[in-house]
């Protein structure tokens, strides 16, 4: 990321390295918000604006891979910059790569079967995941359970 920056001419704030630091590292595909919290803790004054620019920045540059939601929601990828499949818990909102390598295959199938040029694809599983159907089953812990704030996942 920071290489294709520089090769960019794009100045590379310590605010910029943060976000770019945290997202390097997240593998919990965070929301502009999470990100926002964890950038906080160095950069205590950093705007939530302005880590929306830089991750909007990012993903024009092709960095950052955002999976937009319905709800107008969007968490982000710093990890796979390039279409891949998710599986979400549409509880808790957990978000994971899964390994698919019959996607590749599928593209290939859909270019020979339209005579489409696939460029991108967007492949989303939905359900619920192993702790949460775990809880679901056991409706007496379930609010003993539940974890404090919005109760989506840490970055
Ligand atoms: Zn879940
Ligand atoms: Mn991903």
């Amino acid at each position: 990321m920071l290489a294709s920056l520089r090769r960019r001419k794009i100045r590379i704030t310590p605010q910029r390295l943060a976000i770019l630091r945290v997202l390097a590292a997240s593998k919990g595909h965070p929301a502009v918000e999470q990100i926002h919290q964890q950038v906080a803790r160095t950069f205590p004054t950093m705007s939530l604006a302005t880590v929306y620019k830089t991750v909007s920045l990012l993903k024009q540059l092709g960095e950052v891979l955002e999976l937009g939601f319905a709800d107008a929601s969007s968490r982000y990828d710093g990890n796979r910059p390039y279409p891949h499949p998710h599986v979400i818990c549409t509880r808790c909102r957990k978000i994971l790569d899964p390994d698919l390598a019959a996607l590749e295959t599928l593209a290939r199938e859909i270019a020979a079967e339209t005579g489409f040029r696939i460029e991108a694809h967007r492949v989303d599983f939905f359900g619920l995941c192993p702790e949460c159907s775990r809880r679901e089953g056991e409706p007496a812990l379930q609010m003993k359970d539940r974890r404090g704030g919005d109760g989506r996942p840490g970055p």
